[in-house]
C-alpha cells in the first residue's frame, strides 16, 4: 500500500505544473500515475513538426525555464520569442521529472499505469494492481486532449484512399505528387499547410477544407519580454479601447481586425471560430497563399474519387494525400468545482493557459484551507469554441485577474510566476512617457470594457 498526500492522475503538462508548485511550496508527497511511458502527455503523440504556438518562456512548469529565452532569427516566427518544438517539450518534462521531482525524494512515479478509480491503478506491463492511500486525488486528465494520431478519422475512408495523420507527412513519399487535401481549419490544419509550404509543396497543390474560419491571436502581441512592451501592452490597451468603444460584437471584431489584435486568414470571410490558435503575421501571409479553400461544412466520407461534405462534394483522386487534422485538442468540457473535498479537478482558470492554471490551482491549494475560498479564487474558464465565446472567456478572465490582484499575497505570487509571463507582471518599473501613456489607456478603458463585455454576455446567455 502506497501512502501519499496527493495522487496525481496524468503526467501531462497540467499534472506536471501542479506537482511542481506543490513540491516547491509544501512538504507534501506525491504519486504521479500515467498510462504513457514518459511525462508530457499528448506531446508524446504530436506530429514531428509541432511547436508551441505561444512563446516557450511561459510554458512548462513554474520552477524551470523552458528553452533559452532567445528570439528566433529565421522562419515564420522571426523576430519573436522562441517556440519549443514538441520533442523539446517532451525532453523538458523528462528533465523536470528526473532532475527536479525525483530528486526531492517525495515523488513516486508510476508510468505505464492505468488509473482505475478508488485509489487503484494497474500496471500496463505486468497487469499488477496497486492501491494507494492518498490524502487528495488530483484529476489531471479532465481536459481530455485528443490529437489526430491517436484515433482514426471520424468520417468514412474507403479502401484505396490515402488518409494520414499529420505525423506521417514527413515520411518519404508522403509529400503529395497528386496534391494534398488538408481536412480541418484549426491549428493542426494550419501547421500541416505550413509544413508543406516550407518543404516546397506549391500552394496550388493544396486544397484546404475549412468548415469554419477562425479568429487567431496575433503572436506578435503575446511577447512577454520588456522589449516588446508596445506590442504586448499596446495590444492590451487597443483591445480594451476597442471593446469599450464598440457598438456591437461585430463592430468589436472589426476593430480588433483593424488594430491587428486578432488575425484572420481570409480578409473577405468573417470568422465564426475562436479556439486560441496563435499565429505570427508571417504565418498568416503564408497561409493566405493557399486559395483552394473548401467551405462546405464537415467531411462525411472520402472515396478514391470524391469527398462528401455537409453541403456538397468535391473531386479527389487515388494519388491525392488526405491529411486528417480534425481531432479536438481543446475540448469544451463542462465546468466542475476544482476543489471538492478530497478531489481536485484541474481546469483552466486563465483563457487557454492550462499550465499556468494548474500551477495557480496548486498555489491556492498550498495556501488556503477551505474549498469555498479556494473555488472563489479559481472560477473555471472553459475553452472557447466560437467567436462569441471570445467575449465570455475574456470577461471571465478579467474577473479572475481583478480578484487575484486584490489579494496582496496572490498578486505577489503572480508577479514571480514565470507561467504568468504575458501579463507584464515581471516588467521593471515603467517611467518612460510613451509607456506610461499605454498604461494609462489600459487603466482608462479596463472598467468600461468589462461593462461592455458584460452587456454582450448577458445578451447571449
Ligand atoms: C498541437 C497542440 C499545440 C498546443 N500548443 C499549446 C501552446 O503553445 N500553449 C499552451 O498553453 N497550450 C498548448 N496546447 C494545449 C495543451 O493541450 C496544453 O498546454 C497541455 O499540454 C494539456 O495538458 P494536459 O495535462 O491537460 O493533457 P494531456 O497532455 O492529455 O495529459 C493527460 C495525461 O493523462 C494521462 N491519463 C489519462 N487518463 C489516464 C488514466 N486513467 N490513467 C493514467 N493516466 C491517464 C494521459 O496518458 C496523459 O499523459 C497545445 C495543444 C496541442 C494539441
Amino acid at each position: 500500500m502506497v501512502d501519499v498526500d496527493y495522487l496525481v492522475i496524468g503526467a501531462g503538462a497540467m499534472g506536471m505544473a501542479f506537482a511542481d508548485v506543490i513540491l516547491t511550496e509544501t512538504d507534501a508527497t506525491i504519486a504521479l500515475v500515467d498510462r504513457r511511458p514518459r511525462p508530457g502527455g499528448h506531446w508524446n503523440d504530436a506530429y514531428p513538426h509541432v511547436r508551441l504556438h505561444q512563446p516557450s518562456s511561459f510554458y512548462g512548469v513554474n520552477s524551470r525555464v523552458l528553452g533559452t529565452e532567445s528570439i528566433d532569427r529565421y522562419g515564420w516566427n522571426q523576430g519573436l520569442s522562441e517556440l519549443a518544438s514538441g520533442s523539446e517539450v517532451v525532453g523538458y518534462f523528462d528533465q523536470v521529472l528526473r532532475q527536479d521531482f525525483m530528486a526531492t525524494g517525495r515523488v513516486q512515479y508510476f508510468p505505464l499505469s492505468d488509473y482505475e478509480g478508488d485509489g487503484t491503478f494497474r500496471s500496463l506491463v505486468t497487469g499488477e494492481r496497486t492501491a494507494l492511500m492518498a490524502g487528495k486525488v488530483v484529476d489531471a486528465t479532465y481536459m481530455n486532449v485528443v490529437v489526430p494520431s491517436v484515433r482514426p478519422p471520424l468520417y468514412d475512408v474507403a479502401d484505396g484512399v490515402t488518409c494520414i495523420p499529420p505525423n506521417r507527412l514527413g515520411e518519404p513519399g508522403m509529400l503529395p505528387g497528386d496534391g494534398a487535401v488538408v481536412v480541418g481549419g484549426g491549428k493542426t490544419g494550419m501547421d500541416a499547410v505550413l509544413f508543406m509550404l516550407e518543404n516546397g509543396v506549391p500552394a496550388d497543390d493544396i486544397t484546404w477544407i475549412r468548415p469554419r474560419d477562425q479568429w487567431c491571436i496575433n503572436r506578435n502581441r503575446l511577447q512577454p519580454m520588456f522589449e516588446f512592451f508596445h506590442d504586448a501592452m499596446g495590444s492590451q490597451a487597443a483591445t480594451l479601447k476597442a471593446i469599450a468603444e464598440s457598438q456591437s460584437m461585430e463592430d468589436m471584431f472589426e476593430r480588433f481586425d483593424e488594430a491587428g489584435v486578432l488575425l484572420r486568414i481570409d480578409p473577405d470571410v468573417t470568422p465564426t471560430m475562436y479556439r486560441c490558435a496563435t499565429v505570427s503575421e508571417l504565418e498568416i501571409e503564408a497561409l493566405r497563399t493557399v486559395t483552394n479553400v473548401v467551405r462546405l461544412g464537415h467531411v462525411h466520407s472520402i472515396t478514391t474519387d470524391q469527398i462528401t461534405l455537409d453541403d456538397g462534394s468535391i473531386a479527389t483522386s487515388p494519388g491525392t494525400i488526405h491529411i486528417d487534422c480534425t481531432a479536438d485538442g481543446l475540448a469544451q468540457r463542462p465546468a466542475v468545482p476544482i476543489f471538492d473535498g478530497a478531489k481536485i479537478t484541474l481546469q483552466s482558470v486563465r483563457t487557454c493557459q492550462q499550465v499556468f492554471s494548474a500551477a495557480f490551482i496548486a498555489h491556492i491549494e498550498a495556501t488556503h484551507d477551505d474549498d469555498e475560498t479556494k473555488n472563489g479564487l479559481a472560477t473555471v474558464i472553459p475553452h472557447p469554441d466560437d467567436h462569441l465565446d471570445w467575449a465570455r472567456v475574456t470577461l471571465a478572465h478579467m474577473k479572475n485577474s481583478a480578484r487575484w490582484q486584490q489579494d496582496p499575497e496572490l498578486a505577489e505570487w503572480l508577479s514571480r510566476s514565470r507561467l504568468y509571463g504575458l501579463s507584464g507582471s515581471s516588467y521593471p518599473e515603467i517611467v518612460e512617457p510613451d509607456k506610461l501613456e499605454v498604461m494609462a489607456t489600459i487603466a482608462e478603458f479596463a472598467m468600461p470594457a468589462a461593462m461592455r463585455l458584460q452587456e454582450y454576455v448577458d445578451a447571449m446567455d
